[in-house]
């Protein structure tokens, strides 16, 4: 899929993909991989995504540096490193079911419909959620995007090949290792401070837990109780 020549309109605001900016996308790829992200699917859909789609237009041109925004509802769009790096570890395979929590922008969710995964993400803001549902399929995809709380996953849809949570978990909820399948895959920053830590947990065969840690990372907090409206 490419966007070059493809507008979209979304809030009265007119986005295109232009050559600086496919250039722009071009340099970010060079930083991931000088960052230790491997050629291959995952930062080919980075270099693909016109990510400044995914944020306001005063931070336009600063949509290819490699950090973190602020989206609505006091919400970020995560860094593009952290989005690489999360990808790669849940190992993408087509049409894999992958549920997300916090789609927030939308972005990390649609570099998992890149991949040609069929993504299932959920959103607690009622704003970040209720965008996503018009913007993304302008986009050509076509998640199954849900308005509730990732504490308690999606227990009619699972179980789930791979799971990623994009917020900063207090603890891991229960529902979603309940929720992953045998042989799945679980990427999730742990921690209650301003620093996560990125967790993978694997489900074997027999349903057997086993985890691995890596790299600090910042998230907004995984939110409890009460759904915003
Ligand atoms: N994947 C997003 C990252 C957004 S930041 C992107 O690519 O832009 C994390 C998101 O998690 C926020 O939008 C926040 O509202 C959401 N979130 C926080 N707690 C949540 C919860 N309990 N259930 C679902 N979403 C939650």
């Amino acid at each position: 899929m490419a966007f070059e020549g493809q507008e979209i309109k979304i809030n009265n605001i007119t986005y295109s993909d232009s050559f600086r900016q496919q250039g722009m996308r071009q340099k970010l790829i060079q930083e991931l991989l000088n960052r230790g992200i491997p050629q291959g699917p995952v930062l080919e859909a980075i270099r693909v995504i016109p990510r400044h789609y995914f944020l306001d237009p005063v931070f336009e041109h600063q949509a290819y540096e490699d950090i973190a925004f602020r989206i609505a509802a006091d919400q970020t769009i995560s860094q593009p490193y952290t989005v690489a790096f999360q990808t790669q570890l849940l190992e993408v395979k087509k049409l894999q079911k992958i549920l997300e929590i916090g789609t927030g922008s939308g972005y990390q969710c649609a570099v998992l419909c890149h991949l040609g995964a069929q993504v299932f993400s959920l959103e607690r803001q009622k704003e970040l959620h209720d965008k996503a549902v018009r913007f993304l399929p302008l986009l050509g995809y076509r998640p199954k995007l849900f308005f509730g709380d990732g504490f308690k996953g999606l227990p009619s849809y699972g179980p789930f090949d791979s799971i990623i949570v994009t917020c900063g978990a207090p603890y891991v909820p229960p529902a979603l290792i309940e929720q992953l399948a045998n042989n799945g895959r679980l990427v999730i920053p742990v921690g209650e401070g301003k620093e996560q830590v990125m967790t993978l947990i694997l489900k074997d065969q027999n349903g057997q837990i086993t985890q691995t840690t890596f790299d600090r990372f910042k998230f907004v907090p995984m939110l409890q109780k009460r759904v915003s409206t």
